[in-house]
């Protein structure tokens, strides 16, 4: 479900040569961020699920300065609903069949303003597209950490954080149960 010859295997083989298991996570997602974008209604409201941190590199580096479009921890929920909550600045056209794609992670730069929105469309293809507007996505993925707080605080468990892997097999699970009975 995890481990596959894609465009994600070199960035996992070094996560696997440092041994770095919340970025072997983080790389799960990425190839399955598509399901976990159809089904986030099935999850979202599991706190466990919710808020499994993920490990994106959104930080912009410069004269020994790091800018970042928004300060980790970023949470799978919060991630995902920024993206859902505000179409015109996440998704985009699939560059090759022009479907819309929800991205799996997003950096750019603060100077030239311009974002990187990485995704993969169910054609096939994978990468990413540049956009301009890096402070209005930041002030925005803000935001929604920011909304998300008050829930994290009244009602996370620590202990209780789950991993992308345990979610897909929950998500395996829930289907399999839905087509037998
Ligand atoms: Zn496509």
């Amino acid at each position: 479900m995890c481990n596959s010859h894609d465009r994600f295997a070199k960035v996992e083989a070094e996560a696997l040569r440092i041994h770095d298991e919340f970025w072997l996570d983080t790389i799960c997602f990425f190839r399955n961020a598509n399901e976990i974008y159809r089904r986030f209604d099935e999850w979202k409201d599991i706190d466990r699920f919710y808020f499994i941190p993920l490990r994106l590199d959104m930080a912009y580096y410069i004269r020994g300065l790091t800018l970042r479009i928004a300060e980790p921890p970023i949470y799978l929920g919060t991630f995902i609903r920024n993206t859902l909550e505000n179409l015109d600045l996440f998704s985009f056209k699939c560059p090759e069949c022009g479907r819309t794609v929800y991205p799996h992670g997003y950096n750019g730069s603060p100077l030239s303003g311009r974002v990187d929105l990485q995704g993969t469309c169910d054609c096939g293809w994978g990468g990413y597209v540049t956009v301009s507007g890096w402070h209005a996505r930041s002030e925005v993925l803000k935001r929604t950490q920011k909304t998300d707080r008050r829930r994290m605080i009244f009602r996370l468990r620590r202990k209780n954080t789950s991993t992308i892997q345990e979610l897909l097999v929950w998500l395996k699970k829930k289907s399999y149960l839905i087509s037998n009975f």
